[in-house]
């Protein structure tokens, strides 16, 4: 390692939100040290800020930073920190970043603490300052669990929130966007349309479950469908048990009542009584849409052996409260009755173009979900897009080089945000497509049926029915179909009052989509 060209880099680090917002903490260690540095005759090359971290841990990403900085560099270089608690708050941390510092060849400064002096004294006021910094972390730390655990015990959620669920005056209520899919997930997983996290994972709900703060899909690990499946904030109560504090009722407003959590908490615990060999989905694309006439639950699906055939069915595995018969039905009576349900609902030509009308009504109703993350997103590029243009004029007008660089890596980390939330623009073309594969589910539903696969059976299922189908006596009993087949396939509606509702308000009611009830449910 080269000696030191008299280069320095500065390190600055806030803990708290607060005081990054306030601007007084970073920019009063950036100057001081910057003074230190002009005192020394230390020419600052860099800087680097770790924003919002605490110093109980090294591990921060500004340290990364550093320690490759460090890492790139030839020559010996100055590391100036405002004081020693900047570079941690832990002693047995401090020392080992310390070790590990000066292995790459940083040498630290700061202006509170002279670590060139060598003096026995000097060496022990080190360690002072360290232990008192540690020793206010902890105390720190300590009156913050208490007051957080006084608070927790007064019915008040002092973590972040929950998924489906934001803080209105310090109090939880449900969100219009995710709360609606959660309370489904809920309803669906009580009736045993899911048998595993696996199952809830893959569902549309859980797939549109969106984090509100980033404006992404949720990572949906099967920890994260349990939390949301026993998450006792949803009924309203508070419970925190790492601190032992059960069921505190609250202001909070739940959306899952007591009955149906307790359901979906019955379940989970319950181990599947039957392991099902596995079935080829293809072959049951009604799965998950009809339920027992009786029981109302979701029907299962498998095949059954015969001697060299198989016979596959549906049936209702509900054997103590359900007085169905047969609970098994065959697939192909089942299907066959489906499809007769699907031509039944084929429109007539002489309204196919008030149903263009209304696809278009529907369609926009239906992407309104997608329409408010994007409002969202809008807006959120405009905020950082000025942003951007301040910080370029800064890049500018300043001269150091060391702001400059700090400048820049906001600027390109600006970018990177703007580039993420653009992922999230609607195409134009949906809206084409939608309408002709549309046409055809309204012209022909039993024959666009036949030629989707299974997700577009789904879209299919969802977009003509507004329900599940019941099933009574071994056969479809009733279906329940969705608002403009009601309309726009009853013959003894005559014509004229047809065009008339289609003009008056179709898009509301016209929104069949009952795997999606945010569209539903959460106009924006
Ligand atoms: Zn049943």
């Amino acid at each position: 390692m080269n000696t030191t060209n008299n280069e320095g880099i500065i390190y600055t680090r806030v803990s708290s939100n607060k005081q990054v917002t306030d601007g007084h903490g970073l920019d009063g260690q950036y100057s001081a040290c910057l003074r230190y540095a002009e005192e020394n005759n230390i020419k600052v090359i860099k800087t680097i800020i770790d924003p919002g971290y605490s110093g109980k841990s090294i591990q921060r990403p500004g340290i990364e930073e550093l320690f490759e900085f460090l890492n790139s560099r030839q020559n010996e270089i100055y590391v100036i920190a405002y004081a020693i608690n900047r570079y941690s708050r832990d002693t047995s941390d401090y020392y080992s970043f310390k070790d590990e510092l000066a292995a790459k060849g940083g040498i630290l400064r700061s202006p509170e603490h002279d670590f060139t002096n060598e003096d026995p004294a000097n060496i022990f006021s080190e360690h002072i300052k360290i232990g008192m910094a540690e020793f206010e972390r902890r105390t720190n730390n300590q009156r913050v669990n208490s007051m957080m655990r006084e608070r927790i015990r007064s019915g008040f959620w002092v973590f972040k929130a929950p998924a489906g669920m934001l803080f209105k005056d310090k109090l939880l209520i449900p969100d219009q966007i995710n709360s609606p899919l959660i309370k489904k997930i809920y309803e669906d997983y009580a009736n045993g349309k899911y048998s595993s996290y696996q199952a809830v994972k893959k569902s549309r709900e859980a797939r549109l479950l969106i984090n509100l703060k980033t404006n992404r899909p949720y990572q949906l690990g099967s920890t994260f469908i349990k939390k949301v499946l026993t998450n006792k904030l949803y009924t309203g109560v508070v419970e925190y048990t790492p601190w032992g504090i059960q069921e505190v009722n609250s202001l909070n407003k739940g959306f899952i009542d007591r009955q149906l959590f307790e359901d979906v908490q019955t379940r989970i615990r319950k181990k599947p009584r039957k392991v099902y060999t596995k079935v080829n989905d293809e072959e049951f694309p009604l799965k998950g849409n009809i339920e027992c006439g009786s029981c109302s639950q979701i029907l299962r699906f498998n095949n059954s052996k015969g001697r060299s055939k198989k016979y596959p069915y549906y049936r209702c595995d509900n054997t103590k409260t359900c007085d169905a018969s047969p609970k098994s039905m065959s697939r192909d009576v089942i299907h066959s009755d489906f499809t007769n349900l699907l031509k039944e609902a084929a429109i007539k030509k002489e309204v196919l173009i008030l149903a263009e009308k209304i696809m278009e009504d529907t369609f926009n109703k239906n992407s309104t979900h997608l329409k408010g993350i994007k409002h969202h997103n809008d807006i959120k590029i405009n905020k950082l897009t000025s942003l951007r243009k301040r910080q370029l004029e800064k890049v500018i007008s300043i001269s150091n080089p060391s702001v400059i660089s700090v400048l820049e890596k906001e600027i390109n980390k600006i970018d990177d945000q703007i580039a993420a939330l653009r992922e999230y623009e609607i195409p134009e073309e949906d809206l084409r497509l939608y309408k002709l594969q549309g046409l055809e589910i309204l012209r022909q539903p039993h024959i666009a049926w036949q030629n989707a696969n299974l997700n577009k059976k789904r879209m299919i299922y969802d977009f003509i029915f507004e329900d599940s189908l019941k099933t009574m006596n071994g056969r479809i009993g009733t279906a329940k179909y969705s608002l403009p087949y009601r309309l726009m396939s009853n013959n003894r509606i005559p014509k004229n009052r047809l065009v008339e509702l289609g003009g008056i308000e179709p898009p509301t009611s016209c929104v069949p989509r009952k795997r999606s009830p945010s569209w539903a449910i959460a106009p924006i």
